[in-house]
C-alpha cells in the first residue's frame, strides 16, 4: 500500500541520514550551534549580532568560516552611509570608527569633457553626527567587527565546499553537515537554528524586514 511504501521510504531516509552523521562524526567533525560562511562585512556583522543577541551565549558555538588565511579587504576606502552607521551602532562598533574618520560634508564631481564641476553637499543628521556619511578603511571596518568576537570564532583557511542537510530521525535531531576544502567536517545543530527561525533576528536576516 501507499502507506507502507511511505513508511519504508522514511526508514531508508532515516538510515541514510544516520549513516551520513555517523560518517561525519567518525571523521572527527566539529560541532557548532551556528555556522556563518564568509568572514566579510556581512559574516562578521552577523556573528557580532548573534553574539550580542545571546545566541550561543558567550559566543560559544558560533563559527565563522573564512576561506582566506586572514581577514581580507579588497579595495581601499568604503563609504558608509547613515543606514550603515545605524547598523554599526546597534552592533556596538560605530564609535571605534567615527573617532578615526571625518564626516564627508560634500563631494565634487568634475566632468572631464566639459570641465564643469558640480558640488554635492550631504546634509547633517538631526539625530547624531555619528550616523553621518564617512569613508572608512575597509580593513579597519573588518577589524572593528572581528575584535568583538572571541579568539577562534573565525576559522581561517576554511573554504566551504559542500553543505548537506541531514533530516531529523527518531534517534537524532535535524543537522547540517558542512565540508571544508581541508577535509574538515562541521556539524551544525539545526535544532538551535530552528529555534532561531522563530526569532526576530532570523526574520530580519532572512527577509531584511524589521517588523
Ligand atoms: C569596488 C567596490 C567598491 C565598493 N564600495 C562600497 C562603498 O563605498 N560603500 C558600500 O557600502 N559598499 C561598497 N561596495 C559593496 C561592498 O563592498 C559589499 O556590499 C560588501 O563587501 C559585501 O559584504 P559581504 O560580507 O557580503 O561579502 P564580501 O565582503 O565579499 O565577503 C565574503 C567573504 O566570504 C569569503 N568566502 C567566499 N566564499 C567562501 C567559501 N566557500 N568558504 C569560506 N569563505 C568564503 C570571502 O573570502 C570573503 O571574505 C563596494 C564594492 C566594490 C566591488
Amino acid at each position: 500500500t501507499n502507506k507502507s511504501i511511505t513508511g519504508i521510504a522514511r526508514l531508508l531516509q532515516e538510515a541514510k541520514a544516520s549513516q551520513s552523521i555517523a560518517r561525519a562524526m567518525a571523521d572527527g567533525s566539529l560541532d557548532a550551534e551556528v555556522v556563518i560562511v564568509g568572514g566579510g562585512i556581512a559574516g562578521l556583522a552577523t556573528a557580532v549580532a548573534l553574539q550580542r543577541a545571546g545566541v550561543a551565549p558567550g559566543g560559544r558555538g558560533i563559527l565563522v568560516l573564512e576561506r582566506h588565511p586572514e581577514l581580507r579587504a579588497t579595495g581601499t576606502a568604503m563609504t558608509v552611509f547613515p543606514n550603515g552607521w545605524f547598523a554599526l551602532r546597534a552592533l556596538g562598533v560605530a564609535h571605534k570608527l567615527t573617532s578615526r574618520y571625518d564626516v564627508i560634508e560634500k563631494s565634487r564631481v568634475t566632468n572631464l569633457e566639459t570641465g564643469t564641476t558640480q558640488v554635492f553637499r550631504f546634509a547633517g543628521n538631526k539625530v547624531s553626527d555619528e550616523v553621518r556619511m564617512r569613508a572608512v578603511d575597509r580593513k579597519a571596518l573588518l577589524d572593528a567587527l572581528a575584535d568583538e568576537l572571541p579568539p577562534g570564532m573565525v576559522r581561517f583557511s576554511s573554504k566551504l565546499v559542500s553543505i548537506d542537510a541531514i533530516p531529523a530521525t527518531s534517534g537524532s535531531s535535524e543537522a547540517t553537515v558542512l565540508r571544508l576544502e581541508d577535509g574538515a567536517v562541521i556539524r551544525a545543530k539545526v535544532s538551535t537554528a530552528s529555534n532561531l527561525i522563530h526569532t526576530h533576528i532570523y526574520y530580519v536576516l532572512r527577509t531584511g524586514m524589521h517588523d
